[in-house]
């Protein structure tokens, strides 16, 4: 697959939802990617790309916002506390607004800085023991708690099971939002983004299909 590849599906799943053209927001995830590849595919136009660990992205993305104008970037995986700062000035949007106490060292530093980037809270849909996120059963509370903290919640973001249907778990993470009032849904990764469209995705977040398989390490 390749970026054009991948764009020409998205459009395609939109069409087949009904949805407008454009409404899905394709994340391009480079993570562990050789920089090599992630240069061409911002060569290749894509701007807006996701990356899952704070660290890892301050060590790349300060050079290519130099050399390509309108990097849009995303935080997608689990953020630390004591992380939180640095992800506030590094990122974008920040999709892994899982806890209170995340919520509670946003909030701050959002006081202290005078901005916060948009944020997805993330539900662990499969309530997995082994994967962060609010259980759906504690997704309306939590939601509340952040806006009671003035943060910029604007959706939600879920990673299914890899051995469930994933459409399940796409329906009940849009259920959780729309009785929310929230519009925004991040889900739908390289193998399922096209069902996670037609449920709804405002978001996808597709890595290996647009840069190949990651190299392990
Ligand atoms: C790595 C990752 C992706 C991309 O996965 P692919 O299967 O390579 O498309 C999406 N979302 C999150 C949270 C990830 O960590």
């Amino acid at each position: 697959m390749t970026l054009p590849d991948i764009t020409a599906r998205i459009a395609g799943a939109e069409q087949n939802a009904g949805r407008a053209p454009g409404s899905v927001r394709l994340i391009a995830v480079s993570k562990v990617q050789p920089e090599a590849r992630v240069r061409d595919v911002l060569a290749q136009g894509q701007r807006c790309f996701g990356e899952n660990r704070v660290q890892e992205a301050a060590g790349k993305w300060p050079g290519f916002r130099e050399e390509f104008a309108s990097v849009d970037l995303h935080l997608i995986g689990p953020l630390q506390s004591n992380k939180a700062r640095q992800a506030m000035e590094l990122f974008d949007a920040i999709h892994s607004l899982d806890r209170p106490k995340l919520a509670n060292a946003l909030a701050r530093l959002a006081q202290e800085i005078g901005r916060c980037p948009p944020l997805f809270i993330q539900v662990n849909t499969g309530e997995e023991a082994q994967k962060a996120g609010v259980l759906p059963a504690s997704a309306d509370d939590f939601i509340a708690e952040c806006r009671k903290l003035d943060l910029p919640v604007t959706g939600l973001m879920c990673i299914p099971p890899a051995e469930e249907e994933p459409s399940l778990h796409f329906a009940l993470l849009a259920k959780i939002a729309a009785r929310n009032g929230l519009k925004g849904l991040s889900m739908g990764m390289s193998g399922d983004f096209e069902r996670a469209i037609a449920l709804g995705a405002t978001h996808v977040r597709v890595g290996s299909a647009i840069f190949g398989e990651r190299v392990a390490g």
